[in-house]
């Protein structure tokens, strides 16, 4: 069982969006998965609940205990932490389930800053693991045709974690197909932006697994 947490204490920085988006793409290349809801509002939870024939299992689990409670699950090939709005116990204890991080970020510096606290966390973390433990932000919510801005690029190389390829950009694809309790998977046509960049982000994560 794999563990992949989508961690940023920062609200709207798209953790949602991409949990939803890494579980449905994985089950789609035909692993099984588990969706875990670790937000408190639930964000997951209602998307969910949305369309009764939505494929992805998604469980809450909104407790500091999550990397206790989570031995319990061991049939699936993945386990996807939809992360919570806090840089407290509940995410040490996703941390602490996890073997990759994906940490979200919106291209501006601000956001970058607002970081700092959950890579410090989650370096210490890798140290103790000995590098079982990976992390890589993810460029979100990027607008199209603008470059992300040197501040941006060096901000991030400061803080010693890998920044993938794959960025996912703002698309009105994603809240519309949230709305309907689906993923762009669902809703796009197999050719677009949307779903080529979420089976591109899937690939990069899943090479961090060897
Ligand atoms: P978080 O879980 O970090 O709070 P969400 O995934 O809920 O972030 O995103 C916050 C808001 O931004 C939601 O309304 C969501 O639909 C929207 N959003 C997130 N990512 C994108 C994107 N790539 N393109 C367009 N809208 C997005
Ligand atoms: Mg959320």
């Amino acid at each position: 069982m794999k563990v992949i947490a989508v961690l940023n204490q920062k609200g709207g920085s798209g953790k949602t969006t991409i949990a939803t988006h890494l579980a449905r793409g994985l089950q789609l290349k035909g692993h099984s998965v588990l969706l875990v809801d670790s937000d408190q509002q639930g964000s997951a939870r209602d998307w969910r609940a949305v369309d009764e024939d939505n494929p992805v299992p998604v469980i809450g689990l909104d407790r500091p205990t999550l990397d206790k409670d989570l031995k319990s699950v061991s049939d699936k090939d993945y386990v996807v932490i939809d992360g919570s709005p806090q840089a407290t116990s509940l995410a040490i204890s996703a941390i602490k389930a996890a073997d990759f991080i994906l940490i979200p970020v919106q291209p501006s510096p601000y956001d970058i800053w607002a970081t700092s606290d959950l890579v410090d966390l989650v370096q210490q973390r890798i140290e103790m693991r000995d590098g079982q433990l990976k992390a890589a932000f993810v460029v979100s919510r990027a607008i199209q045709n603008t470059n992300i801005g040197k501040e941006v690029a060096t901000a991030l190389l400061d803080y010693n974690l890998p920044v993938l390829e794959t960025r996912v950009m703002q698309r009105v694809a994603y809240p519309n197909s949230a709305a309907l309790g689906k993923t762009v998977f669902d809703t796009e046509s197999p050719s677009s932006n949307a779903i080529q960049e979420i089976t591109a982000l899937v690939s990069e994560i899943q090479i961090f697994f060897g």
